[in-house]
């Protein structure tokens, strides 16, 4: 899609989240804002915020919203650990089929534990081990005396995407794809994740390599030696797991933005939670959910824009030294926002 024309607005769905989710939106929306993104927003409430305002965490008009724009921008949704309501995160990829989650991390601040990382992870989004296949089993007066969970990965699945990852591979100049499993003890659910993926990458031979680890030897890998991946393409929950400890070789989960991408749908988001120890304190850091807004700006066809805003973020880091606590810096979310504001806004002049 290419939306280069400066009078075109682009309807897009906006979810502000929980916990530090509207103080984040706010620094984003204000930053979009003075770049002249060309989104026309149409606020909804989901997760926690649902919950308080109509008794729903993912309610209708959200849904209708996002059928309507195909597009939004989203802060993190709360989920209660162990019972309660299912994850709006994840329902909301399912009901749109957002099979394909790009998880990039690319070092902003050099000087780091880890400088010059810049990877890719490529997470399936729907099937695997979050299906949510899960019951108890009754023993005695115990109810809940055993926990059965299962997995389902299909082959159409699988195809899909490996295909969007080699695809990714090539359109985004990268060299080599690894792809990451469990097919050693199992071997049908990852098993058939792999073979097909190895299937897929021998179409992209000569164009794109492949490798392949096991994903508790490639957890290891990304601490010792993380430069030796480029884009890595795994399961659902492998996925979950490995994008945040490749956060963590960023500076952590403020810096890593996320987009969930389906044929006819996209929603961007931080990969980061509603960080409920924080929230209300305007500390948390903003630049995941602006990285995203960025990610959600070349999906458009506005790649311009998102360089420019890529640029002013590093101007902003780096030659400003305004960066907020977690990256160690002490600005606050609104003074990071307000000096990445002051960059962009000498860009576009
Ligand atoms: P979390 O990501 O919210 O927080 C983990 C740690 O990272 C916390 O110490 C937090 O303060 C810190 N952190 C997170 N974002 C930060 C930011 N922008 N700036 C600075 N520090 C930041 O993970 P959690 O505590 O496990 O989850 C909290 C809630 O968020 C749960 O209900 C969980 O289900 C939900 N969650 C939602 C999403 C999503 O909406 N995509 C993703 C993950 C977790």
């Amino acid at each position: 899609m290419s939306t280069n024309d400066a009078s075109l607005k682009i309807p897009a769905t906006l979810i502000e989240g929980d916990g530090v989710g509207p103080e984040i939106m706010d620094a984003a929306i204000r930053v979009l804002d003075a770049l002249g993104a060309p989104f026309e927003w149409h606020p909804c409430k989901a997760g926690m915020a649902g919950v308080k305002d109509s008794g729903d965490p993912l309610p209708p008009a959200a849904l209708d919203s996002i059928r309507k724009t195909g597009l939004a921008l989203k802060g993190p949704l709360e989920t209660p650990v162990g019972g309660g309501y299912r994850s709006s995160n994840v329902r909301l990829r399912e009901e749109f089929h957002l099979y394909a989650n790009v998880r990039p991390a690319l070092t902003l601040v050099p000087g780091g534990r880890y400088d010059n990382i810049d990877l890719v992870t490529i997470r399936e989004n729907l099937e695997g081990m979050y299906v949510g296949f899960e019951h108890y089993i009754p023993i005695g007066d115990d109810e809940h005396a055993v926990a059965i969970g299962s997995g389902v990965n299909t082959r159409a699945g699988c195809l899909r995407i490996a295909k969007f990852a080699y695809d990714y591979a090539v359109n985004n100049g990268r060299k080599k794809v690894t792809i990451v499993h469990k097919a050693n003890i199992l071997k049908a659910l990852t098993g058939l994740f792999r073979d097909t993926a190895k299937e897929v990458g021998r179409l992209y031979e000569g164009r794109v390599a492949t490798e392949e680890r096991i994903v508790d030897a490639c957890a290891m890998q990304l601490v010792l030696n993380p430069w030796q991946f480029d884009v890595i393409v795994t399961t659902n929950l492998f996925g979950d797991i490995l994008s945040d400890e490749v956060a963590g070789l960023v500076g952590g989960l403020g810096m890593a933005p996320g987009g969930n991408i389906g044929d006819g749908a996209a929603i961007f988001e931080a990969v980061h939670g509603s960080a409920p120890d924080i929230a209300g304190k305007g500390i948390a850091n903003p630049l995941a959910l602006i990285l995203a807004s960025a990610m959600m700006l070349s999906h458009v066809g506005r790649p311009d824009l998102a360089a420019r805003l890529r640029k002013a973020i590093n101007q902003t880091l780096n030659e400003d030294s305004v960066r907020t606590k977690d990256v160690g810096g002490t600005a606050s979310t609104r003074e990071f926002a307000d000096a990445l504001i002051r960059r962009v806004l000498q860009a576009v002049a």
